[in-house]
């Protein structure tokens, strides 16, 4: 950094555009004009700065700019700094490596035993981050946080009770134990409440300020962005859309409840549905192949879900009043799957929507894939860092 560079972007000026930047996908001089009210000339002298130290990279022609002309978009580059994002999910472990805007650098994906032990998995949690800063030959010292996506209600750095799926996880106090196996400050955040942010700022939720993230995995989860802002709620349970009764004789969920919506449309009911006919070799994968194949069955399996999801989006969105709403999770994982799903989802929820409501409500798949929730995790540790850290 020459020395001419080195006083404006000290100055709480230059911090603010690098935050903007940080802060918004894909964003313009003219996006960071507006959000820190400085003046364009301004802007413009402190990026060409920013630029010129290293910190922010021209990431090409934002394809996004709409009728007006045509904008070069600005990105974090990585010599500000990086992020740790992890997924610990059920039966898999996701760590990746960004920039502090979120942007990919590196990735590794381990299978996890189904019932694993804190100790065990935190130790190869811990082990995984270490071997991905050393392939992405990464300086450690640059990382400035960790983020950690996990499948259960968080409140702080712990998880809200023993969730189903993670009975042993309860009360063990994952963030402080990888601070201190990390030497790195860590966050802790539910996986869909994080997929949600993750599709908000880099993914299909992109340009919107109201938006409801479901994810379909091994259960439904489901995060919320209402004004621009994540919503968690009072307690840190706010989305917990899998678990909303729907029918009053189903059967019996994990959760204690009867007849949640994650009995009939997350992977394990619809693995189970086609177990009728496929026997021990029906897996979601079959199921996806024998959706792109035109297999009836198949089709009508997922459209009967996408029904269920629709009926039960109906009550999310009269209350929330969302934009749109992102489907995500292995079972959108390939298109004719999603689009089966979706239309029929689409169908119910424009059936069961009462008058007064937003009938323009887009429902639209997913774009990050099973990454989305480890990505959020690196946005929620981006989020924690404070710029004067990192000039
Ligand atoms: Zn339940």
């Amino acid at each position: 950094m020459n020395e001419e560079g080195l006083e404006p972007l000290l100055s709480r000026n230059g911090r603010a555009v690098l935050a903007a930047v940080q802060s918004r996908p894909r964003c313009s001089r003219a996006d960071v004009a507006r959000a820190t009210g400085l003046s364009t000339s301004a802007v413009s002298t402190l990026v060409g700065n920013l630029i010129g130290a290293g910190l922010l990279v021209e990431l090409g022609i934002n394809p996004s700019a709409g009728g007006g002309r045509p904008s070069v978009s600005l990105g974090v580059a990585p010599r500000a700094g990086s992020l740790i994002g992890i997924h610990l999910g059920h039966a898999d472990l996701r760590v990746v490596l960004t920039t502090l805007d979120g942007t990919l650098l590196a990735e590794r994906r381990h299978v996890l035993d189904v019932d694993h032990a804190p100790a065990a998995s935190l130790d190869r949690v811990a082990r995984s981050a270490a071997d991905l800063l050393a392939d992405g030959a990464v300086d450690a010292s640059g990382v400035r946080g960790v983020g950690v996506a996990i499948s259960a209600p968080v409140v702080g750095a712990r998880l809200l009770g023993s969730p189903p799926m993670l009975l042993d996880w309860g009360g063990v106090d994952i963030g402080g134990i990888l601070a201190e196996r990390t030497g790195l400050p860590v966050h802790l955040g539910n996986d869909a409440t994080l997929g949600a942010l993750a599709e908000w700022r880099l993914g299909a939720g992109a340009g919107v300020d109201d938006l409801v993230y479901v994810m379909l995995g091994e259960g439904v989860g489901s995060g919320l962005i209402l004004g621009g802002r994540l919503y968690t709620g009072a307690t840190g349970t706010a989305g917990e859309l899998g678990h909303l009764a729907m029918v009053s004789d189903g059967k019996i969920c994990r959760c204690g409840s009867r007849g949640c919506l994650e009995t009939l449309v997350s992977k394990r009911a619809l693995v189970s549905a086609l177990a009728h006919t496929l026997g021990p070799s029906a897996t979601v994968e079959a199921l996806l192949d024998l959706a792109e194949s035109g297999d009836r069955g198949a089709l009508r399996l997922l459209a009967d879900a996408g029904q269920v999801l629709g009926t039960a989006l109906a009550g999310v969105c009269t209350i929330t009043d969302p934009r749109r709403v992102v489907v995500g999770g292995d079972l959108t994982a390939r298109p004719d799957a999603s689009d089966a799903l979706l239309t029929a989802a689409r169908r119910a929820l424009d059936a069961a929507l009462p008058p007064v409501a937003n009938h323009d409500v887009q429902i639209v798949r997913a774009r990050l894939g099973a990454r989305a929730e480890a990505l959020g995790a690196a946005l929620l540790a981006g989020s924690r860092v404070r710029s004067v850290d990192v000039l």
